[in-house]
């Protein structure tokens, strides 16, 4: 077995449609809705220090999946400031490390920054199933989206397992 979309085969591909310029302005961008995270409408954090909040998703099928957010609202990377920019490096190996020590069925933590709804600067840590080497590489938000849901409680309950392991 290795790195395999989710759905059955032949799969067509489509060609890109037409370019939207400029793009419509994301969740906390000037003309774009509030940024959620800023007005407290993510879902409560399970760990926070100084620089950093960490947060259980809602409507996900992989327990232990969490995202770490910036306190301070900025875009991307190159917009942290530098001391934020260096710490991020350890604040995340602390994330994957909780998650490997807390999750006791994950063979690999994956990050994923993609910035394309919300313009607050987060990073998805999403586990990858032990053994489960359909869901390699790019393949592991593909499988996260089709298998079924947990209950937010239950994604709720592994990300304050995470914290406590922080
Ligand atoms: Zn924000």
């Amino acid at each position: 077995m290795t790195m395999t979309l989710p759905y059955q085969e032949p799969l067509v591909p489509l060609e890109p449609g037409e370019r939207r310029i400029p793009e419509p302005p994301r969740r906390g961008e000037a003309g774009g809705p509030p940024c959620g995270i800023c007005a407290g409408r993510a879902t409560a954090a399970v760990w926070s220090d100084e620089h950093w909040t960490l947060h259980p998703p809602v409507g996900g099928s992989l327990r232990g999946a969490v995202w770490l957010a910036s306190r301070e609202h900025v875009d991307s990377f190159s917009d942290l400031p530098d001391e934020l920019a260096c710490d991020f490096g350890r604040v995340a190996a602390r994330v994957e490390k909780a998650m490997l020590t807390v999750l006791d069925d994950v063979a690999r933590v994956h990050l994923y920054r993609w910035g394309d709804g919300g313009s607050h600067f987060h990073v998805w840590f999403l586990p990858r199933p032990l053994g489960m080497l359909e869901a390699t590489g790019m393949m592991l938000p593909l499988w996260e989206d089709v298998l079924p849901n947990l209950s937010d409680e239950e994604l709720a309950e592994a990300g304050r397992d995470i914290a406590a392991a922080m």
